[in-house]
């Protein structure tokens, strides 16, 4: 059996998985936390067996992956089944729309991208370097979350700036979460008995980070990411979609310099700054305790992603189905409801009682009666990233 060891580098964190390409199940699985800083701490699983937690003092990414590889070796699967390590990457520009096996070029090209994702990039970069120095004989291959984007018309992902001002400064709309979307739509055709390829989908990613997209034929047609992962939806701490003249605002009117318009908007904005806890499940708690910027919060939430939700349906004929997906999309039936139940007019009927009932498995949550079906699908970006580095190493599907 052929293995890919899945890494996906945070600045101070790195989360890692043990993959079987072909069916997407984990080997071994594990979490660092804290490197370079006080109490790093390695939390590893093996399947099958009590999970361990190792205290270690880690100086860096180096050390992490070391201590990580070491774990692999002397609790299982091993290291010599591995036929490639998958990298989540970020932001690949317009330039990836597929996964690239990494030399010098291709880092070079992602280092090149750090000013378009100056808190991801650089981290997937440390992990890649040093994986390739470890591990010298396995391929490496850097999975982008922009990739599954990159076939957007440019009427879709262009900006309304001046040309040369956009062409410079590589200003136009890219899109994120793209390996997520990947798997869902690869996962939806099949669930729909549709070929991938002819497949046609609204799906909301609806995470800590969240996003929607439009999928024609397989293809993303349009997304509410953009330049950054700040634009869209309500999101944890993101704001999503603002008049951009908020920016000069703050600045002119109250006084608040760059950075501390960047951090309101990307971590005290969003759930966090509607009713001031950035967790769904605390804000549906808080609201369902009558608390009445926890309501305002999900009214303004699912608002946003019928509004997208109208956008989509006007830019994609014959949409099969609208899916759900992240952490409140697959567990957050109120959400689906409060999203759908005002879009029976569109076609979209859910069950309530389908709709209410808790599972972990695909499945359709309409009513049967719509031209549109409803599904939530659990997403899995580790299995998507094992899958995709193992096509790329082995130039086939597995
Ligand atoms: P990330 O973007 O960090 O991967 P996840 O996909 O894990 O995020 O989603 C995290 C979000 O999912 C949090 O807001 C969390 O409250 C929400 N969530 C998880 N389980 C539930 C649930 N049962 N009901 C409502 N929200 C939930």
């Amino acid at each position: 059996m052929s293995l890919v060891l899945v890494i996906n580098s945070g600045s101070s964190s790195l989360k890692y998985q043990v993959v079987d390409p072909v069916d997407g199940r984990w080997l071994a699985r594990g979490l660092v936390e804290r490197i370079g800083q006080e109490g790093s701490l390695i939390r590893h699983e093996a399947a099958g067996a009590d999970p361990l937690e190792r205290d270690v003092p880690l100086a860096d990414h180096a050390e992490a992956l070391e201590s990580v590889l070491a774990l692999l070796d002397e609790h299982g699967p091993g290291l010599d089944r591995l036929v490639a390590v998958g990298h989540r990457v970020v932001h690949g520009g317009s330039e990836y729309r597929e996964p690239a096996i990494v030399d010098d070029e291709v880092e070079d090209a992602i280092a090149r991208l750090v000013p378009l994702a100056p808190l991801h990039n650089p981290a997937a970069l440390v992990g890649l370097r040093d994986m390739r120095r470890l591990l010298p004989s396995v391929p490496q291959v850097a999975v982008f979350d922009t990739a599954f984007h990159a076939g957007m018309p440019a009427e879709a992902y262009t900006y309304a700036l001046p040309v040369d001002v956009a062409r410079a400064h590589r200003l136009r709309k890219y899109g994120f979460h793209g390996t997520s979307y990947a798997y869902v739509t690869r996962r939806a055709a099949g669930f729909l008995g549709v070929a991938p390829d002819r497949v046609r989908l609204i799906i909301c990613h609806l995470g800590n980070g969240a996003s929607m997209a439009a999928v024609r034929d397989g293809v993303g047609i349009d997304t509410s990411m953009g330049l950054t992962p700040l634009q869209g939806l309500v999101m944890g701490t993101r704001s999503g979609d603002v008049d951009p003249a908020v920016v000069f605002h703050l600045m002119r009117a109250a006084g608040l310099g760059l950075d501390d318009v960047d951090a309101l908007l990307n971590k005290q904005s969003g759930l966090k700054g509607l009713a001031g806890d950035q967790d769904m499940r605390e804000v549906r708690r808080r609201a369902n305790d009558g608390d009445q910027a926890a309501r305002l919060a999900l009214d303004v939430y699912a608002y946003r992603v019928r509004a997208y939700i109208g956008a989509y349906l006007a830019v994609l004929p014959g949409v099969q189905a609208l899916v759900f997906t992240a952490g409140i999309g697959e567990n957050d039936a109120a959400l689906r409801q409060d999203v759908c139940d005002p879009l029976r007019h569109l076609g979209i009927a859910l069950d309530t009682k389908r709709n209410a009932e808790p599972s972990r498995v695909e499945r359709a949550v309409d009513d049967g009666t719509g031209p549109i079906r409803v599904l939530v699908i659990p997403t899995d970006e580790e299995a998507e990233i094992a899958r995709q580095a193992m096509v790329a190493v082995a130039g086939d599907t597995p």
